[in-house]
């Protein structure tokens, strides 16, 4: 049996595939998503509150994803779930090998957005899921009435202590320096919380316990003072990395491991685009996602109209 063509493979669904899905699919292409998480949606399903999504003032973040693929699905995408290894040039087309298979097509949008950052200091990896968590929104809930402590001073973490401040004892946020990165309307909800404790110019040094988080190791930076704070969960949000090791070795990146693509999303690869915080740009949020999905795909449409 002949292997099917694919008019476009977008490789995830976050804001940035869902929406290159929806406009793929009002061009009439033949389009297939590929998924490596059970819930669509990216970051934003692990954020508690988005209100600056234009239109949706205060929507969950769970609630906009399954409202992103609810829209994606009544144009009848088809989605797999599978891991993205390679991508490899066969003449024009374009062969993505995953975990469980292979898939030809004429064009490929890489939209698998960033991972975490880790901390990379002692205790972190052990403690993972016995007190140390990558996100606030889906794990607080386990530490209601105790204390936990927040690490990091962009908005991720502001939003992480503003949220684990409803649920916990006390807050700590450690941030390395002594001014915020965050924005300034997230800093003016955090000054009025009386649970949290910031503490400026500290950074963690390495998480302590038996079978789960006991202690957490900080030290100030100016003093070189050390302490050992009491805590119960340990929440790092600092900053990102993004998931484009699999394709180092065909697409160009950024100095920091994006890839290189200007608005237009177009990569060193011609047919191969790059949309979402996968990609290098300034602002990385839902609607600059959602924009980048649809130049995508604009800029596809001109390529497959030259290929035709
Ligand atoms: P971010 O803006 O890159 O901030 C990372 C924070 O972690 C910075 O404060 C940084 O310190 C600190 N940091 C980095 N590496 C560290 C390390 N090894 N040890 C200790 N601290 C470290 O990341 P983010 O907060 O995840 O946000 C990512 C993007 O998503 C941003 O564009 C943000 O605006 C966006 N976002 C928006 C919203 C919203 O609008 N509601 C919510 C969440 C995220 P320095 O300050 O010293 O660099």
């Amino acid at each position: 049996m002949e292997e099917k063509i694919y008019d476009m493979v977008i490789i995830g669904a976050g804001p940035a595939g869902m929406s290159a899905a929806v406009y793929a699919k009002r061009a009439e292409f033949s389009v297939l998503v590929i998924e490596r998480d059970f819930a669509s949606g990216g970051q934003i399903v692990k954020t508690y509150e988005v209100d600056n999504y234009l239109g949706l003032p205060g929507i969950g973040g769970y609630e906009l994803g399954e409202k992103f693929r609810e829209h994606v699905d009544k144009f009848e995408v088809p989605f797999v779930r599978d891991k993205v290894q390679e991508i490899q040039l066969d003449g024009k087309l374009k062969k993505v090998i995953t975990r469980k298979g292979e898939y030809l097509a004429k064009t490929v949008i890489l939209a698998g957005g960033s991972s975490p950052r880790l901390l990379e200091i002692p205790g972190e990896e052990e403690f993972q899921g016995m007190g140390v968590s990558y996100c606030a929104t889906c794990d607080g809930a386990f530490f209601r009435e105790r204390v936990t402590a927040v690490i990091g001073g962009g908005d991720s973490a502001v939003e992480d202590v503003i949220f684990l401040s409803r649920i916990c004892k006390k807050v700590y946020m450690i941030h390395r320096r002594d001014s915020l990165k965050a924005s300034k309307s997230l800093q003016s909800v955090l000054d009025k919380l009386e649970n949290v404790e910031i503490l400026w110019d500290t950074v963690a040094e390495a998480i302590k316990g038996n079978s789960e988080v006991e202690t957490l190791q900080i030290k100030n930076q100016k003093t070189q003072e050390k302490r050992e704070l009491s805590v119960d969960g340990v929440f790092v949000a600092v900053g990102a990395v993004p998931n484009t090791k699999e394709f180092q070795n065909l697409i160009q990146l950024d100095e920091a491991g994006y890839i290189a693509a200007e608005e237009d999303c177009r990569t060193n690869v011609a047919g191969i685009y790059a949309a979402g915080d996968i990609r290098t740009k300034a602002l990385r949020q839902v609607v600059t996602a959602v924009s980048d999905g649809a130049n995508a795909v604009y800029s596809a449409q001109k390529y497959l109209s030259e290929l035709a």
